[in-house]
C-alpha cells in the first residue's frame, strides 16, 4: 500500500495551502487555502485535478473529507468556494475557535475585494454561511471516526488561536499534516504540542527553513522601546493590525508595559475586525497559553485596560498616541516612517527539525516554504536525521511506501529469551504473567532468533527453535547426508527405531 500525496498548493511558495492525501482508498484535503497575491485562476487550487482521470463523479465522491487548520486565508481562503461553487458536500472539519473565526476573516476580505476593490465577486457572503453551517467543529485530542476505516485527531499548534495540527490514519497508514504551527509560546499562546506517534508521514510547514530566529524577548524590547521612545516625543505609533492573533498579541504587550511604565497615552484600536475578533478571544480563553488562563481568574487579559475603540475624528488631535491601524491607513498616506519587526507566529528551522525527530516519520514532505530554502532543509533531514524528504511543486504527486503492521503472537519462552538476565530473573520470581505486551526492561533493541511459524487460518506464532516440533505435533527426526562417491539413496535405521533417508550428494 501506498500514500499518495498530490500538492494543490503550497508547493514551494507560501499561499493557497492545499493537500491532498490518498491513504487506504481514503482521499483527504488538507486545508483549502487562497493566494493573496493572485487576481487570476492561480489564486485557487486546481481542484479540477480531483477528478481527472474520470475517477469520481463530483468532488464530493472524491474527496473523504477536508479538514481545515487555522483561520488565515492562505488556509481557507477556497473553502466557500470550494463547497458552494464546485458543489463539494461531503464533511469539512476544523476547531471550534476556526469556526468561530473563520468567517469573520472570510467576509472581511470578501467585502475588501468587492467593495473596495471592484473585483468580480468569488462568493457570497450567504455562501460563507452556508459553508461555515457545514463545518462539524473539532476539539483537540478529540478522535473523530470520520467513517470506519479513516481516523482523525486534532493537536495544538500555537500559530494561531484555534491553529491545529491534524493526524489521519488509515488501518496502519498514518500521517501528520501540520499546517502552520510554533514551537515557542508567545504572550496568548503555548507551544506546539502532539503526542509521539507511528509515521509513514510529516506533512510540514517550512516558512522559515533556514532561519533560526533570535530570542523573542529581544524583539520585545525592541518594539516596546520604539513605541515608547515615539510616544515620549510626542509622537504617534501606527502598528498595522490586519493579522488577527498578532494585534492581541501585541495588545497584551502594550497592556502589560503600559501598567507596569504608568503610562496615561491612549492605545487605540481602530479595525473593526480586529473588536469583534478580540470578543471570540475572550470568549476562547480555554485554547490560548496556560499563562493566560492562570491569569483569567483575576482578570481576562482580552479585557485590554488601556485600549480603547478609535473613531476617526481622533486623527486630528494632538498629542501622542498609539493606533492599531487598518493596512489601508498605514498605505494610504498617514504614516511618515514604520520600523520594522517581525513577529511571524511560525517555528523557525530549529523547531522544524525538533518536532520532525520527535515524531520520527519515514517520510517527510515539505510544503508552505520557498524553494532554494526547502533545498537546503530537506538535505538536514536526509543527512541529519536519516529520512526521505521530498518539497513538490503545485500539482505534483510524491508516493510514499507504508509499512504493514502483521499482528503475531509470541511464545511465554521466546518473550523470555528476548528479556535480559536481570528482567528474567523478576519475572521469574514473581512469576508474572503477561498477556501480548513485551515486559518492561526486554531488550527492544539488538537481535534474537526465533520461528516464525504461519498456519493457515492461525495468527502467525514465533517462538523459540526447540518448541517448534511441539508445537507442531511431530517428533524430531534427524538427516544426515554424507559424501559418497557413488549416487544413491539408502534407508538407515536410527537408534531410536524411526527411519530416515539418507541422501548422497555424489562429491568427489
Ligand atoms: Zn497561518
Amino acid at each position: 500500500m501506498a500514500i499518495e500525496c498530490l500538492v494543490l498548493g503550497a508547493g514551494q511558495e507560501v499561499g493557497k495551502s492545499c493537500v491532498v492525501v490518498k491513504i487506504g482508498g481514503k482521499r483527504v484535503m488538507f486545508d483549502c487555502g487562497m493566494h493573496m497575491g493572485h487576481h487570476d485562476s492561480r489564486r485557487y487550487p486546481e481542484f479540477e485535478r480531483l477528478l481527472a482521470g474520470g475517477g469520481a463523479a463530483d468532488y464530493t465522491a472524491a474527496i473523504s473529507c477536508v479538514v481545515i487548520t487555522h483561520f488565515h486565508l492562505d488556509h481557507i481562503g477556497a473553502l466557500p468556494y470550494f463547497t458552494e461553487v464546485c458543489g463539494y458536500d461531503g464533511p469539512v472539519y476544523m476547531t471550534y475557535p476556526t469556526k468561530a473565526l473563520a468567517p469573520l476573516m472570510l467576509e472581511d476580505y470578501r467585502k475588501v475585494m468587492v467593495n473596495h476593490r471592484g473585483e468580480e465577486e468569488q462568493y457570497s457572503y450567504e455562501d460563507i454561511l452556508r459553508c461555515m453551517k457545514k463545518v462539524i467543529p473539532l476539539d483537540l485530542k478529540q478522535t473523530i471516526q470520520v467513517d470506519k476505516n479513516l481516523l482523525i485527531r486534532a493537536y495544538y499548534a500555537g500559530h494561531v488561536l484555534g491553529a491545529a495540527m491534524i493526524y489521519a490514519k488509515v488501518g496502519d497508514a498514518a500521517i501528520v499534516y501540520t499546517g502552520d504551527y510554533n514551537m515557542t509560546p508567545d504572550r496568548h499562546l503555548g507551544a506546539a504540542h502532539i503526542d509521539r506517534l507511528k509515521l509513514d508521514l510529516l506533512i510540514t510547514e517550512s516558512t522559515y527553513a533556514k532561519t533560526v530566529r533570535d530570542s523573542k524577548h529581544a524583539r520585545e524590547r525592541e518594539f516596546l522601546k520604539a513605541v515608547h521612545k515615539c510616544v515620549s516625543g510626542g509622537g504617534k505609533v501606527l502598528i498595522p493590525a490586519f493579522a488577527l492573533g498578532r494585534a492581541q498579541e501585541l495588545c497584551i504587550l502594550l497592556d502589560d508595559y503600559w501598567e507596569r511604565m504608568n503610562l496615561k497615552i491612549p492605545i487605540y484600536f481602530s479595525a473593526g475586525l480586529t473588536v469583534q475578533a478580540n470578543m471570540y478571544y475572550k470568549m476562547l480563553i480555554g485554547w490560548t497559553s496556560q499563562k493566560i488562563k492562570n491569569s483569567y481568574t483575576v482578570h481576562n487579559p482580552f479585557d485590554f485596560k488601556h485600549v480603547c475603540h478609535f473613531e476617526r475624528s481622533f486623527i486630528n488631535n494632538p498629542g501622542p498616541c498609539v493606533l492599531f491601524a487598518t493596512p489601508g491607513m498605514i498605505s494610504g498616506g498617514f504614516s511618515l516612517e514604520i520600523h520594522q519587526l517581525s513577529f511571524s507566529p511560525h517555528t523557525d528551522s530549529k523547531g522544524i527539525m525538533d518536532l520532525t525527530e520527535f515524531l520520527s516519520p519515514s517520510h517527510v514532505i515539505l510544503v508552505h516554504g520557498e524553494k532554494p530554502q526547502m533545498a537546503f532543509l530537506k538535505e538536514r533531514i536526509e543527512s541529519e536525521l536519516g529520512m526521505q524528504c521530498y518539497y513538490p511543486a503545485n500539482n505534483e504527486t510524491v508516493s510514499i511506501p507504508t509499512t504493514q503492521n502483521l499482528k503475531i503472537n509470541a511464545t511465554e519462552k521466546f518473550i523470555m529469551s528476548c528479556c535480559t538476565g536481570e528482567t528474567k530473573n523478576n519475572l521469574q520470581k514473581h512469576g508474572r504473567a503477561f498477556g501480548g505486551n513485551i515486559p518492561e526492561g526486554c531488550s527492544t533493541e539488538g537481535e534474537v532468533e526465533g520461528i516464525l511459524l504461519m498456519e493457515k487460518s492461525k495468527i502467525p506464532k514465533i517462538l523459540c527453535e526447540d518448541e517448534l516440533l511441539h508445537s507442531l505435533g511431530m517428533e524430531k527426526h534427524l538427516v544426515h547426508f554424507e559424501p559418497l562417491h557413488s549416487s544413491g539413496i539408502e534407508e538407515v535405521k536410527h537408534t531410536d527405531g524411526s527411519a530416515v533417508q539418507q541422501g548422497s550428494l555424489g562429491c568427489e
